[in-house]
Formats: structure tokens, sequence, C-alpha cells
């Protein structure tokens, strides 16, 4: 194992998240902003970029989900010793907050490459006997309670941050704030390179924001104005005193209410979307800013079921840190993929009829949805017209959903019980099992075990979405709203099929329902239904299209290179 002095020779840039999902066994993720940071701290390390990352410890996770017979979800703390797993630095730093010092106890945990390589992964944490007992609980849960818990994280992560990087020893080249969470790490720059200069007219000349914008790098990924965290200022004040003169930072963050997103797009120099699409809409929230568009990836070699990892060996040599090679996938044998894939799905059923009695069988066209219970992923679309769905599913199709609503939302727990309503409904008629409990290690079953991936999003609020492009790497096809990465990658027929319209808009419609819906039915029934039972040779082209044109290019490493190149070495 190396030590963190291994790595504080050399600049780095420095990767800031409130989560970063690594592996099930580190809870600190909810979801697509999580896995992207695990995914893209995986690329640096594999392509050994001179990279550190930063995040909050979490002892009780996001949360483990049951969801009893009538589809209520119950959230249950997550129980892990990060001892285990990572190492304490003796460089506790400490924050002030509310006008007491809370001390921060650095973990480091280190990410290990295929070719040997390892990146330093900080996890920050005030359970301390030193802390009062109102700070000691700041690192426990991700996303929970109110605005003042996370007000208090954000300080934690951007601050904190910053000074346990400084106290390790870290020379930083870059930070890179993967959204606006970390922004209040540009403050600690700010009063890093404050001037040594008595302006008396004007006290904001002592700021150097060129200096602070020169160093940072923000990734927006929300694409609706309410999605950005925003405090009042009342709060501000309780909470962070005066750490920032407020009349400096409301400038630089909104004069109404302090608004993260804001003050991140004030102090850096290089912005960007996650697609091309979502690029688009942030410039039109965004106006007056530039907006760049990086499209987001998934780490190839995580995203990879073992199966297929085998068959790739076997034929397509050095994907896993070459995922361009995937160009050559017309090499592989159709019979070879096909059978890999059942393999794969056999696997999945299995584990379904075995958990849920459910009688699905391996030779029925089977359909996966699962992400996030966000109401705007809209996971009951499918439900719009149940006779029709009957009439086109009955005996043809089956389904598998698993996803984790978040504790505080009612309408994404709704679906949830929707769900299983609709699984009672349909008995006897169109298999429907949900799965609970949805993390990576059931994401990568299910993403490598069905047969076509479903998403059916509100356009444009899927900044990016990344289940579809681990389906990719599995050779699933996407069948999915034109939205987020799928605009690029979708080509219809080829890679998979599109739902509902060309994507026009810069704001949602709500009205998209019913013509998305109807979009859904006609080629589920007309286009994909015929095509898995009648042409399956053309399926199998399908298959490989889909890695060949899909996983060659949304994977982390064609990502994080575009990272260097575009916005770290500017
Ligand atoms: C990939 C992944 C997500 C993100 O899925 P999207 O379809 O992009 O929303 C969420 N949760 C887990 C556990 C994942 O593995």
């Amino acid at each position: 194992m190396p030590t963190i002095e291994d790595f504080t020779k050399e600049q780095k840039i420095a990767y800031f998240s409130m989560e970063i999902g690594l592996t099930d066994d580190i809870p600190t993720f909810s979801g697509g902003l999580g896995i992207l940071a695990g995914d893209t701290i995986k690329s640096a390390c594999d392509l050994n970029l001179p990279y550190v990352a930063v995040t909050l410890i979490y002892h009780k996770g996001y949360f483990r989900q049951e969801v009893d017979e009538a589809g209520n979800q119950k959230e249950q703390p997550v129980i892990w010793d990060p001892s285990k797993i990572m190492t304490k630095s003796s460089r506790k730093v400490s924050v002030t907050i509310e006008r007491r010092t809370v001390y921060i106890q650095p973990w480091i945990y280190f990410v290990a490459s295929l070719r040997g390589h390892y990146l330093p992964v900080i996890f920050l944490d005030t359970n301390l006997p030193e802390n009062a007992e109102q700070d000691r609980n700041l690192t426990d849960f991700l996303y929970g309670f109110d605005v003042t818990y996370r007000i208090k994280q954000e300080m934690i992560l951007g601050i904190g941050g910053a000074r346990a990087l400084k106290a390790l020893g870290f020379n930083i080249r870059k930070y890179h704030m993967n959204e606006g969470h970390a922004s209040f790490l540009t403050l600690e720059l700010l009063h890093e390179t404050k001037k040594d200069i008595e302006a008396v007219w004007d006290e904001s000349l002592v700021w150097n924001f060129d200096a602070v914008k020169e160093k940072c790098v923000f990734t927006t990924h929300t694409p609706v104005e309410a999605g950005h965290d925003k405090f009042k200022y009342e709060l501000y004040n309780q909470v962070m005193g005066d750490y920032f003169p407020e009349k400096v930072m409301r400038r630089l963050a909104g004069d109404k209410e302090l608004n993260v997103t804001m003050l991140a797009l004030n102090l850096t120099n290089y912005v960007n979307g996650v697609a091309k699409k979502h690029g688009e809409v942030s410039q039109d929230m965004f106006p007056g800013y530039k907006i760049n568009a990086i499209t987001n990836g998934v780490h190839s070699y995580t995203w990879t079921c073992e199966r297929f990892k085998r068959l790739f060996d076997k034929y397509i040599p050095g994907w896993a840190n070459e995922p361009e090679t995937f160009v050559r996938v017309n090499a592989i044998p159709s019979a070879e993929l096909w059978s890999t894939h059942q393999d794969a799905k056999k696997e999945l059923i299995d584990l379904v009829n075995q958990k849920h009695n459910a009688n699905m069988d391996y030779d029925t066209l089977t359909i996966g949805f699962a992400r996030r219970f966000a109401t705007y992923k809209r996971a009951t679309l499918l439900f719009k017209d149940l006779a029709r769905l009957e009439k086109i599913c009955a005996n043809k199709v089956q389904f598998i959903f698993a996803g984790k609503a978040h504790p505080a939302d009612n309408g994404g727990k709704d679906l949830i019980r929707r769900i299983h309503a609709e699984a009672k409904r349909f008995k006897g008629k169109i298999k429907i099992v949900f799965m609970e409990n949805y993390r990576m290690e059931l994401a990568l079953k299910l993403v490598s075990g069905v047969d076509v991936w479903l998403n059916t999003p509100l356009r444009p609020l899927e900044a990016s979405g990344t289940s579809g492009m681990k389906a990719t790497h599995n050779g699933v096809m996407n069948f999915s709203v034109l939205d987020g990465w799928w605009i690029e990658g979708h080509i219809e027929n080829v890679t998979g099929w599109s739902i509902g319209p060309a994507p026009v808009e810069l704001q949602a419609n709500s009205e998209m329902d019913a013509i998305d819906a109807e979009d859904l039915y006609n080629k589920l029934e007309k286009v994909v239904i015929p095509t898995y039972y009648n042409e399956r040779e053309k399926w199998i082209q399908m298959m490989k299209d889909t890695i060949g044109k899909n996983a060659y290019y949304f994977n982390t490493h064609r990502m994080l290179r575009r990272y260097v190149t575009e916005a770290y070495l500017r």
C-alpha cells in the first residue's frame, strides 16, 4: 500500500464531490452523480492522472431500502466500518460553524487500477469526541435533514476539504467542483490568495477573483432552476458568521439568496454541462456565462459483467484500458455474443425468481428500468394506458424495476407503490417485479441481464443519465426518450430506439406524458417485440452496434481525456 506522501510531490487535480460511489462497501452515494464521481476517479487512476478526490464519509450511508408487499419504502441506516477499508490521517483540520470549532478527521482510501496505479480519496469525518454533540453527526447522512444541515456539510466539504488537502501537503493545480455543493471551496481559495493591500474605499479589492477563477473548474448537473442549492443570508450569517463578508458574497452568489451554483459560476474560468443538450439548457438558464459540454461516460471495467469481460478479453484484448477498441466488436461471433448474453440473463432471472417467486423465464423479452425514483424520471409512464399495455405485452414481455426514492420524496415513493399495484393487477398476464435496495451490484446485474434498457424522463430534465451507458457495455439496447446522452448515442434501429418526438425544448413541458406513452406503445408493439422474436440476427447486430458505437464512446476514459485537454490543461 502506498502512503499519502507518495502523492504530494507532484501537482494534483483535486476533484470535490458531495457523493462518491466507488463500491457498495463505501455507501456514500445516492445515485448517478456519485457513480459518475466514482467512475471518473477510477478512470483517472487507470490513466495515471495526477488526481486526488475529496468527499464526506457518511457513517450511516444514504440508506438501505426495504420495500413491503404494498410497495411502501422503509429506510434503514447502512452500517459500515470505514476502518476496515481506509486509514485515518493524523492531520486533523477544523472549520468554524456557528462560532464553534468543528474538527475534521480526514480518512484516506486508495483506489487501485488494473495496472497497479493508486489514487487517494479523502473522506472527511466530524464524528470526533472533541466536537460538540450537534456537530458529531454532520457527516452521518447523505442529503439528510434540512438546509441547515446541508450548508454545514457544504462548509465541511468545500472549506474543510481545501484545508485537509493543504494539511496533507498537497499542491493543487486545479480544483474541480462536481456540482455546486463544493463551491464554498472558492471562498477558502479567496482567503488564500487575498491581496495584502489596504483598500479603504472598496473592500472587495483585496480579493483576487482572477487567481481563484484560474484554479477552478465547475461541472453543473442540474437542468432546473429549483434544483440548485440556495440558502437564505440569515442562515449564512448564523452558520458561517464572519468567515466571508456578506456584501461580497451577495455579489458573487446572488443578492436575494446564496445560490451555490452562481458562486461556482462566478469563480471559475471553465464551466460545463454533462451532455451536449444539457450544455444548451444550462446556457439558456445562465446567460452571460460560457457553458461548455463534456458528455458523461461510465467506467468500462466496472460496468461490464464478468461474462462479457471474458468475451471481450478473448476478442478485443485491451478493451478495458482503451474502450476505443470496441470499434472491433464485429470480431465477436454472433452465436457467442448471444450465448454470453443469455448466460447473463439467466443469472438475473434466477435471482429474480428466487427472491420474488416470479416465475420469469429466459426466453421472454425482458425490459429493465432502474434509477433513482425522482418523479421527473416517470417510472410509471409505461402504465399510462393499461388496456393497451396488456394487449401489447401479455405473454410477450416481462419487466424488472428497481430504485430508491429520497426519504422526503413522497411523489417518488408513490411511484414505487404504483408499480407494486400494477404488478398485482397484471398477475398471470404480464410479469412485473420490483427489486428492492438498488445499488451498484444490483445495477450491474440488471444492465447486463435484461434485453432492453428503458428510460422515460421528462425532457429536458435528464442532464445526462448513465445507466443506459452501462447497458451498452453489455450489449443491451436502449429504448429511451431523447434526452441527455441518448440524443448523442441514439441511431434508430441501429443502437436502439427513441421514445417520443425530437428534443427541441429547453424547458420541461408537462403535457408530454400522453405523446411519449403513445410512441412507447407503438414502437414496442411494431418494432421492439417483432424484432426480438422474429429477427434474431438483426437483434444481435444491434447488440454489436450498441457496443461498437455507444460503449465505444460513452465511457469515462474518453470523458476524462476531454476534461484534461479542455478544462485541466487550459
Ligand atoms: C448508474 C447508477 C445510477 C444512475 O442511473 P441513471 O439512469 O443515470 O439515473 C443510479 N444508481 C445506481 C446504483 C447506479 O449504478
